[in-house]
């Protein structure tokens, strides 16, 4: 109990502490004159916490790393990953804690984790520290994709803790605290396959357990296992990337045995559309682009499905055989989640067999005349009610926008009466975002952060907060980034 008597977490009973193997007890390192940045209020709530603990002295001696709570027990967890392409055997959290686990409001267990929290045994070459730039980026990310419907890791609150951090220049460091449903990822399962057979077994039981318990029904446990990630992973992908994401490092370590989004680290929403898009400063061969998620993905889970082997069968051939049919059917369920996210997008409420070549038109035309993916998607629904001009004028050859344009209200109106087509449009402005967290709008609310002034970033917060409503005023939160912004790069080293 903290001495004004509002303990922030009421910690519960971890099972991932009996995964002896798997993490490393630590403790975080502290932080002279800890401040408080910002603070997720809806999320406390949810997680039953008191608001008076996460603002004032108790919650930040703990969100700080000053004091280990009453009831935690401070790990760094071990994994292993694939970062483009390339195995690394360890890496695990450098300057990452597990504080413990809460059960919200709902009955929900969730991960309580802190970043930028200091050297952990995993630290290898880096500082174990983090910039309040980044940390804020996941905060702020985190809550667009949470609010857009999407599955993510959610940010707590970030704190200042008025240490330096070295990277290009010397930034002010923080400590992101994050909440997840785990912290368990492909990379886990490919470190314990290659250190011992029943404590990857005892992973695979304990993410049977609180992720997927269908699975333990399933007559192959650890191959329902292997096909509800993977299941999980098609649908999340397809959300990506019917609002314009790119996750920018889609490294094996970093993606969750969930299915929530993870590590916000070179990621942006595209603009212009184009599958080649790619943001992250060290992605050169674009490995990462867009496009390129769904397959990366599949690729992802077949790192799963490699280290899970030993599990799936008695035998090698028996176990590739069936591991292969299951990773097979990724492509089809992505396509599924896609396709239905694209009738929703565009209004349509059955399935004609002609909707594939109507979307990929739009999408044929939205590349070649560099119409920005949220507005443009967002516009449509003026075109249903008589009031196209919006979307006529994002598309430079508008005889090409008009003639596909007519198709589509031709299939609309197919669907029944006039009064359908106002119903689809509203449907469609609660799925299609009007606000997003648009890149130059992220770095300049971030680089005021960093010079001091969080107001820039309180508002965009705000906006972000409720994308498909439109207010008056927040215009400027719904056009791409001016021509001298130039080529958005974001970094990984954050
Ligand atoms: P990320 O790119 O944030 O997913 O991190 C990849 C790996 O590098 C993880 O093992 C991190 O814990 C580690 N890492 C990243 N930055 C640091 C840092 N500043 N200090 C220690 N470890 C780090
Ligand atoms: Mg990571």
């Amino acid at each position: 109990m903290s001495p004004s008597g509002h303990p922030l977490f009421t910690f519960t009973e971890s099972d991932f502490l009996e995964l002896r193997g798997l993490y490393e007890q630590f403790a975080p390192v502290g932080s002279p004159e800890p401040r408080l940045l910002s603070a997720n209020d809806e999320l406390a709530a949810e997680l039953g916490l008191d608001p008076r603990a996460l603002h004032g002295a108790d919650g930040l001696a703990v969100l700080s790393g000053n004091q280990v709570p009453a009831g935690a027990t401070p790990v760094a967890q071990a994994y292993a990953g694939h970062q483009f392409g390339g195995l690394s055997p360890r890496l695990g959290d450098g300057r990452a804690l597990l504080l413990g686990e809460v059960i919200d409001v709902h009955g929900r267990r969730r991960d309580i984790h802190m970043k930028g929290s200091g050297r952990t045994p995993f630290a290898r070459g880096g500082d174990g520290r983090a910039a309040v730039g980044p940390m804020l980026r996941e905060h702020l990310i985190g809550e667009a994709m949470h609010t857009l419907g999407i599955p993510t890791t959610r940010a707590l609150a970030v704190v200042a803790t008025c240490k330096h951090v070295v990277r290009d220049s010397v930034l002010p460091g923080a400590i992101l605290t994050r909440v997840a449903s785990s912290h368990l990822r492909v990379g886990t399962f490919q470190y314990a396959a290659m250190h011992d057979r029943e404590l990857l077994r005892a992973l695979a039981d304990h993410a049977i357990e609180r992720h997927h318990p269908n699975a333990a029904e399933a007559p192959n446990r650890y191959l329902a296992l292997v096909e509800s990630v993977l299941a999980a992973q098609a649908s999340l992908v397809a959300r990506w990337m019917l609002v314009g994401f790119v996750h920018g490092v889609m490294n094996t370590d970093n993606m969750t045995i969930s299915g929530e989004t993870i590590d916000y680290g070179p990621c942006a929403f595209m603009e212009a559309f184009d599958p080649a898009t790619v943001f992250s400063s060290i992605d050169h061969g674009g490995r990462y682009a867009y496009g390129n998620q769904p397959p990366i993905a599949q690729w992802n889970l077949t790192r799963l499905a490699e280290a899970m082997l030993p599990l799936l069968a008695d035998d090698t051939d028996g176990a590739v055989a069936a591991a292969t049919a299951v990773l097979e059917t990724f492509p089809d369920r992505f396509h599924e989640h896609w396709t239905a996210g694209m009738r929703d997008k565009l209004g349509l409420v059955d399935v004609r067999p002609d909707d594939e070549a109507l979307f990929a038109e739009l999408l044929g035309l939205m590349q070649s005349q560099r119409v920005d993916h949220t507005a443009g998607f967002r516009s449509l629904s003026g075109v249903l009610i008589g009031a196209p001009e919006r979307a006529r004028s994002l598309f430079a050859d508008r005889d090409t926008f008009d003639d596909w344009a007519r198709r589509w209200i031709d299939r609309v109106s197919a669907q029944g009466p006039d009064a359908h087509a106002a119903a689809a449009a509203t449907a469609m402005d609660r799925v299609n975002p009007i606000y997003l967290a648009r890149n130059h709008l992220v770095e300049a609310a971030l680089s005021a952060a960093t010079d001091g002034d969080m107001a820039p970033f309180d508002e965009l917060l705000g906006v972000v907060l409720r994308p498909f409503d439109e207010r008056p005023g927040l215009e400027a939160y719904t056009l791409p980034a001016p021509a001298d912004f130039g080529t958005y790069r974001t970094f990984c080293g954050t």
